[in-house]
């Protein structure tokens, strides 16, 4: 299988890509950073050399390059699953977080997803299979002190997701909304996690990877994760 994964370079894109590359898919990896990039694709191919690793740098924030990066991709041919992972989190509340922070993560928490998915949609569309899974969040479904922005383009992320499951239903195109509370990555800066309080990466991708083997048939709508003590 032809995989895209956003937002790879680390986190829960990186264990999704792992999580495909070890069943010896092809796998197409995305992030700003080029060294940091490289080095996880490095690592993945000689970790699986059974699968196919592509890497291509991108801000996924800026539209001009998500439709170079979409454009890359294509030339390997159409993609079978789609994974919008992408995502920054800048803890604010609405009333004093910093100018501008809600506009930088509306255009790569959403922009991004939406974007990419248009310019890689007619393929699948015309091959009538595929799937497209949206990492949205917990903050996706519920506001809670220190949202703000994040919470705001989550939502909008998983109104993106609902919308698109209702479009893609008679195109044959699976649509997947994973919805994780708190997963330990980068994200969670120096958060001691020596407890198991939170989720791993690896436990995201699991979901996503179960989630795109079922039958054409049948689709998983939302998987919502929690560490098992609940939210933080
Ligand atoms: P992370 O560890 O910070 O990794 C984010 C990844 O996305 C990195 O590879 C980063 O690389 C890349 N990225 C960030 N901005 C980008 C951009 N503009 N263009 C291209 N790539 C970009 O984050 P994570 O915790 O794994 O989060 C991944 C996704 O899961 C996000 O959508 C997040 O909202 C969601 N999520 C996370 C949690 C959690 O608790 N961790 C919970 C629910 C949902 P570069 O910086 O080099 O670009």
């Amino acid at each position: 299988m032809y995989v895209i994964v956003t937002g790879a370079s680390k986190g829960i894109g990186l264990a999704i890509a792992d999580k495909f590359a070890s069943a010896g898919n092809e796998v197409l990896i995305c992030s700003r950073n080029r060294e940091v990039l490289e080095e996880a694709a490095i690592s993945l191919q000689r970790k699986y050399p059974h699968a196919v690793i592509r890497y291509h740098s991108a801000d996924m924030s800026v539209r001009e390059h998500v439709q170079v990066f979409a454009q890359w991709s294509l030339q390997y041919g159409t993609p079978d699953i789609v994974v919008n992972n992408a995502g920054v989190y800048l803890p604010g509340n609405i009333h004093d977080e910093p100018e501008g922070q809600l506009e930088k993560m509306m255009q790569t928490n959403l922009f991004s997803a939406y974007h990419l998915t248009r310019a890689l949609l007619p393929g699948m569309m015309l091959r009538r299979s595929g799937s497209i899974v949206n990492i949205c969040s917990i903050a996706s479904l519920h506001a809670y002190e220190g949202g703000g922005g994040y919470s705001i383009s989550k939502f909008a992320m998983h109104g993106f997701n609902q919308n698109l499951r209702h479009e893609m239903k008679k195109h044959g195109i699976r649509v997947i909304g994973v919805y994780p509370g708190a997963v330990m990555t980068d994200s969670w800066g120096g958060f001691d996690n020596s407890s198991g309080r939170i989720m791993e990466a690896s436990d995201v991708a699991s979901m996503v990877w179960a989630a795109t083997q079922l039958s054409a048939q049948a689709v998983v709508e939302d998987i919502v994760m929690r560490p098992q003590l609940g939210d933080l």
